[in-house]
């Protein structure tokens, strides 16, 4: 069976005319899957029945399900365990068949941000675990599984749309999103670009581009290609550290693609696209939080169009790494602005629900072994 996710307005009208369909009958689907958020086929009322019955034998619709939710920031904050794993796989029985399908599964998360301009953000992962191994991530930690499919991330997105409808009502919509879940969506470049043009295709899911952020802990390469692509979506690079031993410490892919390497790909992309870039800061109590640390940043980004995010810590079970001491982060912002550096706090939303990369899938994991 063929994901119908993935698979670009285009692309079903070409498998349809095969079939015999006029073309249109692809529109019909798209705007069942993406503007009613219903991907049954039995439900597709303005097709005729049979065609109903053929599209079902030959698509899957439903790519994700969830497993686990846990909710926080009273509802605010919704973090799903989504399942991936292909029908057969559903089919294996017993403790192995349950492990399996908790292992092939993603952390996909819902924060809402009401207000007179709500904002509803989902995060979504780009691969089932992470070959980065960043020393103090959790999925990176948990090893790589597997490159999501571009109708694995797309079911994601389309996931939490539906319950954002339900939460806030028919009209609600998803208003940002950001690859900033499980995996390194620039080891996975082309699916991640497929599911970008999908959401923000007008035909399909219509999410403007300048809502979308790809984050990235350096695949030179790939920022290289981000710049090239005609999409106006926003690039996120998670630094955590201004020097290359202690980057290549705690991210091992700086030994590929040093800090030098890694900003002149950076200028060049804010060169070409005008786009301002955000630096991506995890601050770790007593390895990268000190005044010092925040002044080599400020030499490293200082006069770039840039801004810097700093994340406090998220403590992850079973690493010796630990949150910053209080009034830490707060100093190396105040550091950073007085040195003309935007920068921002992020807030800790989720913490209770281990809503840091990975936790939720490694809990999971841990209490099922
Ligand atoms: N691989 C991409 C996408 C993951 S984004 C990247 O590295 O940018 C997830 C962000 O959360 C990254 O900046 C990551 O370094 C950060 N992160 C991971 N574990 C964390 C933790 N325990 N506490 C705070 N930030 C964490």
């Amino acid at each position: 069976m063929k994901q119908l996710l993935g698979l670009r307005l285009a692309e079903l009208a070409d498998d349809l005319a095969e079939l015999g369909q006029p073309r249109y009958r692809a529109t019909q689907v798209f705007e069942w899957v993406y503007r009613r958020l219903q991907p049954d086929f039995a439900r597709m009322s303005s097709l005729p029945r049979e065609l109903r019955a053929t599209l079902a034998e030959r698509y899957d619709a439903h790519v994700v399900a969830p497993i686990h939710v846990a909710r926080a920031d009273d509802g605010l904050t919704e973090k799903a365990l989504l399942e991936l794993a292909p029908p057969a796989e559903r089919l294996l029985a017993g403790p192995l068949g349950e492990r399996r399908r908790r292992f092939n599964s993603v952390e996909s998360v819902l924060m809402i941000y009401p207000g007179a301009r709500v904002r509803r953000t989902v995060c979504v992962s780009s691969q089932a675990g992470c070959a980065m191994a960043c020393e103090f991530c959790a999925t990176g930690q948990s090893g790589f599984v597997r490159d999501l499919s571009a109708g694995e991330i797309v079911g994601q997105v389309l996931h939490f749309a539906r319950r954002v409808r339900q939460i806030d009502g028919p009209d609600a919509r998803l208003t940002n999103l950001v690859f900033m879940g499980q995996g390194e969506p620039f080891m996975n470049f082309e699916n991640v670009w497929r599911a970008v043009e999908l959401l923000t295709a007008p035909e399909a899911f219509g999410l403007g581009a300048r809502h979308i952020t790809l984050s990235t802990v350096g695949v030179v390469p790939a920022i290289r290609e981000l710049a090239r692509r005609p999409l106006q979506v926003n690039l996120a690079v998670s630094l955590h550290a201004a020097d290359d031993r202690l980057r290549s410490e705690l991210v091992p892919l700086n030994r590929k693609y040093p800090l030098g390497e890694v900003l002149t790909a950076v200028r060049e992309y804010v060169r070409a696209t005008k786009r301002r870039v955000s630096f991506e800061y995890a601050c770790i109590g007593g390895v990268n939080d000190s005044p010092s640390d925040a002044a080599k940043l400020a030499d490293l980004v200082g006069g770039m169009l840039c801004h810097v995010n700093l994340i406090p810590f998220n403590p992850v079970a079973g690493s010796p790494f630990r949150p910053p001491a209080p009034g830490r982060v707060e100093a190396m912002a105040a550091l950073l602005k007085r040195r003309g550096v935007p920068t921002t706090i992020r807030d800790t939303r989720g913490r209770q629900i281990d809503a840091a990369c990975g936790q939720l899938r490694a809990r999971v994991l841990r209490d099922s072994a």
